[in-house]
């Protein structure tokens, strides 16, 4: 009897898994194998509402196992430790797992690959298993990566990626390995309207909103009121479903709104392969323009109003009050509540990336960092000085206010427009609104970071 371990990391699910593919075809017996690492702990980056997801997804990864005979197995404690021991009570041969990406990943595949050396036990390590092209794979002469996205997007799109693959009909897991109990999905301190973690959720989400949404995405991605774009980006994140799988799936649909997605797709991919040719990018500038950034000390009143979405600019208070009931915000009010952090108040973009790490239930280090590094001028923009104004981004992206009467109900009765300049309502008007005064003075917000920038 031949046994097999995979360890289960950002890719919770069943469909498409080269990892747990190649074990079954392996061995007789497989182990699926989720580690409580108390490193992702130690790091911070446990906060509620991506702790709750992420017991979804184990709940119905488990379910998923036992309707297939199998069964998930939990266990606390290190990584490389637990793998081990779960290897040896099994006398498994083999521990397959997919190729990490950050810092944090690779170093615990290092730790991992010790430790299994030891007990003779080969670490298999699949990538295309978190994104659809693997870091690397496309680069352009001369570097180990792209640092602009339209000449990856275009070399990206000329590769053909292997074929999803099914997910397995029975998983037989050896009754001598233990594990814990699934840890509990009643996680305090969660955003009051976080959605479901888990693959049938998320694979659920997907059928619905490609059938009723993905035709006119290109469209409506931008229109905030409107909410049409997928909401995948957790499921994304937690690897309940597959990016692979994703792409194929909508190019078999076509038109113009499925190539609007599988390039916001690219943009995913794009970031992980600079993550992964630079890791520091996580923490300092991909490309340094010599900001002297405001701090906590210096920036602190404006970073509460900001944090809390009482800045007076009603579309940055909408996209950060959205952020903390929902766990999740619209992109467009990402890129504008960064620019308007960044930018309007020069406040230095790791301080905005750490508070949306605190609540987004897609919060991702990739992802996070390097779109806010984008934004504030640091990362890859070929315009690293742009400055969007939020008054005209809500005229033009929420044209009749719909999204700010959402969110910031000091503002539900006023109409159409006008909701995004509440200071140029008549003075009795604005007494009885109560919306907070605007915090900053555009022009003079612009005035100071152009002569930061030089
Ligand atoms: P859709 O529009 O339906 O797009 C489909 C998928 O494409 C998304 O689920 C996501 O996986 C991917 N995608 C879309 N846009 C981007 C992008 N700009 N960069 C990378 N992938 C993208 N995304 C995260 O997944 N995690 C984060 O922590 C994160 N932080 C961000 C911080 C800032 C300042 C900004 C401007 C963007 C950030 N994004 C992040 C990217 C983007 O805002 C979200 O992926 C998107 O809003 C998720 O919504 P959706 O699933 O409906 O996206």
């Amino acid at each position: 009897m031949t046994v097999a371990v995979v360890l289960f990391t950002s890719d919770l699910r069943l469909h498409d898994h080269p990892p747990l593919h190649a074990a079954l075809a392996a061995a007789d017996e497989v182990v699926p194998l989720f580690v409580r690492d108390p490193g992702i702990h130690a790091a911070g980056f446990d906060v509620p509402n991506r702790t709750a997801f992420l017991h979804g997804c184990l709940a119905d990864l488990d379910a998923s196992l036992r309707l297939r005979g199998g069964r998930l197995v939990v266990r606390s404690g290190p990584v490389a430790r637990e793998v081990r021991a779960v290897a040896a009570a099994c006398g498994a041969t083999e521990v397959h797992l997919a190729a990490g990406i950050t810092a944090y990943a690779r170093h615990r595949e290092a730790r991992l690959r010790e430790a299994l050396r030891a007990g003779r036990v080969a670490l298999r390590v699949h990538d295309t298993v978190i994104t659809a092209v693997a870091p690397g794979a496309v680069a352009p002469s001369g570097s180990d990566h792209f640092s602009v996205f339209t000449p990856y997007f275009r070399r990206w799109s000329q590769q053909s990626p292997r074929d999803p693959l099914p997910a397995p009909r029975a998983v037989r897991v050896p009754d001598t390995v233990r594990g814990e109990e699934l840890p509990s999905r009643g996680v305090p301190g969660v955003s009051p309207a976080l959605p479901p973690g888990g693959e049938s959720a998320g694979r659920d989400r997907f059928a619905a909103w490609a059938a009723a949404d993905l035709p006119r995405y290109a469209d409506r991605q931008d229109d905030l009121a409107g909410d049409a774009t997928s909401r995948l980006s957790p499921y994304l994140h937690f690897g309940a479903l597959s990016p692979v799988e994703l792409v194929r799936r909508a190019r078999e649909q076509g038109g113009p709104g499925a190539e609007a997605f599988v390039r916001q797709l690219c943009w995913r991919d794009f970031h992980h392969q600079v993550l992964a040719a630079r890791p520091d990018a996580s923490v300092r500038d991909y490309r340094t323009r010599a900001d002297r950034w405001r701090g906590e000390d210096e920036a602190a009143e404006d970073i509460a109003a900001w944090r809390e979405g009482r800045t007076g600019y009603p579309m940055v208070d909408a996209g950060m009050r959205q952020l903390r009931h929902e766990g999740w915000m619209h992109n467009r009010a990402r890129l504008l509540v960064a620019s308007f952090l960044t930018k309007t108040l020069y406040v230095d973009w790791r301080i905005g990336a750490r508070h949306f790490l605190d609540l987004l239930v897609d919060g991702d280090i990739v992802n996070n960092q390097l779109n806010w590094q984008w934004v504030a001028g640091t990362g890859t923009d070929t315009r690293p000085h742009r400055v969007l104004n939020p008054v005209l981004q809500g005229k033009r992206h929420d044209p009749d206010g719909a999204y700010v009467r959402r969110w910031v109900p000091e503002l539900a009765d006023v109409e159409g427009g006008a909701v995004h300049e509440p200071w140029r309502l008549p003075e009795d008007r604005r007494a009885v609104l109560r919306c907070p005064a605007p915090l900053i003075d555009l022009g003079d917000g612009l005035a100071r970071f152009r002569d930061a920038r030089g």
